[in-house]
C-alpha cells in the first residue's frame, strides 16, 4: 500500500479510538502526576464521539476524515487537549481534498497540523507537551520518505520516533499546560499528551501494517 485512501484514514481514527480506550486508565495516570487526572477520560470521550461520527457519514475525501474527527474532539472533549488535538486534525485534514494521499502529501498536511498547533498553544519543543512527540515523529517520517521508504516504513518510523519523544519529556521541566504549574516538580514524569500522541502514531502504523 502507498497511499493513504478515505477507508485508511477511517480505519486510522477508529483504531485511535481503540487504543484512547484502552489505555485510557495510563493516560489518566500519566495526567494525575503532573496535571488535573482527566487526559484519559478526555481521549476517550473524544476519540469514542469521533468513532461514532465516521459510523454514520460519507466522505469526501481523505481530509474531511481527519477535519470532522477534529471538530468533532474540539466539541466533546473540554480539557486543553480537545482543541489542541482537534487543531491538528482540522488543520492536517484541509491541504488532503483528494480521495487518496500520497505518503508526501499526509506529511505535508500533518506538518500543516503541528504549526496550527504550535501557533495556538505556542509550545516550543521540549517545553513537554504533545509536540515532542509530533515533531521528531514528523522528523523521522520525512527521513524515512528521504531515504526512499514506502509509506508502511515511514509510518514505522514515525510511530517509533513518537514513542521515543514521549519517553524523552520524563526528565524535561513542563513550560506549558497545566503541567507548568508544577515548574521543576514536573520533572521524572512522562508528558500525557505526548504520550497520547504516540499512541495516535502507534494506530496509524497498525492500520498501514507498519
Ligand atoms: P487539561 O490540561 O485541560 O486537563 P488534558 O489533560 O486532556 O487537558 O491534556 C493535557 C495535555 O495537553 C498535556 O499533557 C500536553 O501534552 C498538552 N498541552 C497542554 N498545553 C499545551 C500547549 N500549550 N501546547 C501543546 N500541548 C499542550
Ligand atoms: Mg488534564
Ligand atoms: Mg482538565
Amino acid at each position: 500500500m502507498d497511499s493513504v485512501t478515505i477507508d485508511l484514514a477511517r480505519a486510522w481514527m477508529r483504531a485511535a479510538a481503540e487504543s484512547m480506550d484502552e489505555h485510557a486508565e495510563e493516560l489518566t495516570r500519566l495526567d494525575a502526576a503532573i496535571g488535573d487526572g482527566d487526559h484519559g477520560s478526555n481521549m476517550r470521550r473524544g476519540f469514542s464521539a469521533v468513532a461514532g461520527k465516521l459510523a454514520d457519514t460519507d466522505f469526501p475525501s481523505v481530509g474531511s476524515v481527519l477535519t470532522l474527527s477534529g471538530r468533532t474532539l474540539i466539541s466533546t472533549v473540554g480539557g486543553a487537549s480537545g482543541p489542541l488535538y482537534g487543531t491538528v486534525l482540522r488543520s492536517a485534514g484541509k491541504r488532503l481534498t483528494g480521495s487518496t494521499a500520497s505518503p508526501g502529501e499526509l506529511l505535508d498536511a500533518l506538518r500543516d497540523g503541528m504549526e496550527a498547533v504550535r501557533g495556538l498553544g505556542g509550545a516550543q519543543v521540549r517545553d513537554k507537551t504533545m509536540v515532542d512527540a509530533l515533531a521528531p515523529a514528523l522528523a523521522a517520517y520525512s527521513a524515512a520518505l528521504e531515504d526512499g521508504a514506502d509509506l508502511g516504513a515511514a509510518v514505522g518510523a514515525a510511530a517509533r520516533a513518537a514513542g521515543e519523544g514521549a519517553q524523552a519529556t520524563v526528565p524535561m521541566t513542563a513550560r506549558k499546560g497545566r503541567a507548568s504549574y508544577l515548574g521543576e516538580r514536573s520533572r521524572g514524569h512522562q508528558d500525557p499528551g505526548a504520550a497520547s500522541t504516540a499512541l495516535l502514531f502507534a494506530a496509524l502504523a497498525s492500520v498501514v501494517g507498519a
